[in-house]
This record gives structure tokens, C-alpha cells and sequence, in this order.
């Protein structure tokens, strides 16, 4: 991502409440204190072979983690969605078809989220009120539109970039050197095998306990937190 855009995305973040715009979750006073606590986002699936791998690695870790969903994938494959719900994991919508950002109209981008969301409750009998738009872009009508519907828009702030990787040894050694923050967001794709790799090697990191949570964990009530911090850790 280029400065600008880093900018921009750190002072709107500051800026905006929470509940609308979340690029990673505030550090929490009655947090798990023996690991530093993160989330794991999975964009792009969900996926026939690599989305099962990723749900039994997080499972065998105990780690929970939040997957921004396109839409027409969710339409072919509603059984790994009630996977990803029943084993404690979270949905995003992420747009129906995943248009390219700069061809896509806001009403164009409102109507597909809206699509994804009739998916969604098809198959879960739920709506979710994360949105993480394609490549995290928004123009200022698509953000405008998405907070009309008090939506939590949701980005990232930790890129290892695996839909550019070409083998495992590449994503283990940017696993070996990342030193996690409290509150980060962990940008992964479960349509590309290396997230898998991501998953392993942070849930075993040699310096770092590393523990993740679903995004709406940062947006509990404080009163909630220390249960859902106990219940991701149990
Ligand atoms: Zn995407």
C-alpha cells in the first residue's frame, strides 16, 4: 500500500468510531495477557480444498479467526460457510463477485454486498455486519453508503502478502520475523494454499504466543471481553 493511502487509512481510523471503521482492535485492559492477541482475516473463499485446511489447523490451535467471504462462493459452497460458523469462526461479506474496485460503481458495490448478504442468510440464518471491500478500497459514496447501513468496515494493518508468494519457505520466513502487536489484523487469502502455512507457523511462532480472535472481538463490550477472551483460549 503506498503512503497516501496509509495515511489516509491511519487518520480515518483515528478519527472514526469503531463500530464503523476497524483497521485493528484497541489494546484491552482485561485482555489474555500471556499472548499477545491478534486477528486472523481469511479474504477471497470460501475455497473446496484450502478453507478445510485452514478451519482443521485453527481448530488443532485453538485459534478463532474472521472470513470475509465473496459471495458466489458462498453460493456454491454454503456447507464450508456453516463450517466456518459452527466451529466458532466469523463471517465478513466481501462483495459478491470480488469486481475490481475501480470498476465498479458505488450502486454496483451496495447492490453486490446486499447479494452476499441474502447468501449469508440463506445459509446461516444471519446477516453479518462486517464489510471488507475488494483490495480495501472505498471511495468516499461506497463508505458513505456502507455506514447508512451502520456497517463495521474492516481492513488491515499486517500484509504478508501471500496471494504473492510462490512457495511455503517464503511465508515461514516472513511468519519467523513478524513481531505481533496487540490488536493487529493479519491479511490472509484461504483461495491461496500459503495462508494454511501462516496459520501453522504463527500458532507455533518460537518467540510469541500468539492468540487469535474473531475482528468482533474488538468490538464487544467491555464487560464481554475477559468471556470471549477465556472462551478463544479454552
Ligand atoms: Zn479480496
Amino acid at each position: 500500500m503506498n503512503p497516501i493511502r496509509q495515511l489516509i487509512k491511519k487518520t480515518i481510523s483515528t478519527a472514526i468510531p469503531q463500530k464503523l471503521f476497524l483497521v485493528h482492535g484497541a489494546p484491552q485492559q482485561k485482555a489474555n495477557r500471556s499472548a499477545i492477541n491478534i486477528s486472523f482475516t481469511f479474504d477471497d473463499g470460501p475455497h473446496p480444498e484450502y478453507t478445510p485446511r485452514v478451519l482443521d489447523l485453527l481448530n488443532q490451535y485453538q485459534q478463532r479467526g474472521t472470513f470475509f467471504v465473496i459471495g458466489e462462493k458462498a453460493h456454491q459452497y454454503p456447507e464450508l460457510i456453516e463450517r466456518i460458523i459452527n466451529e466458532g469462526h466469523e463471517i465478513g461479506n466481501h462483495t459478491f463477485t470480488h469486481q475490481e474496485p475501480s470498476q465498479s460503481s458505488t450502486r454496483c458495490f451496495l447492490d453486490e454486498i446486499k447479494q452476499t448478504d441474502q447468501i449469508l442468510k440463506q445459509i446461516t440464518g444471519n446477516e453479518t455486519n462486517l464489510v471488507r471491500p475488494p483490495k480495501g478500497k472505498l471511495t468516499l459514496g461506497k463508505m458513505l453508503g456502507l455506514w447508512l447501513q451502520r456497517r463495521t468496515v474492516v481492513l488491515w494493518d499486517t500484509d504478508p502478502r501471500d496471494y504473492l508468494m510462490s512457495d511455503l519457505a517464503e511465508m515461514k520466513n516472513w511468519c519467523q520475523h513478524y513481531h505481533p502487536v496487540e490488536g493487529n489484523f493479519c491479511l490472509l487469502h484461504d483461495n491461496h494454499p500459503y495462508a494454511i502455512e501462516a496459520v501453522k507457523q504463527l500458532s507455533e511462532h518460537q518467540e510469541f504466543q500468539i492468540q487469535s480472535h474473531i475482528v468482533s472481538h474488538w468490538l464487544a463490550p467491555k464487560s464481554d471481553q475477559a468471556i470471549l477472551t477465556q472462551q478463544a483460549s479454552a
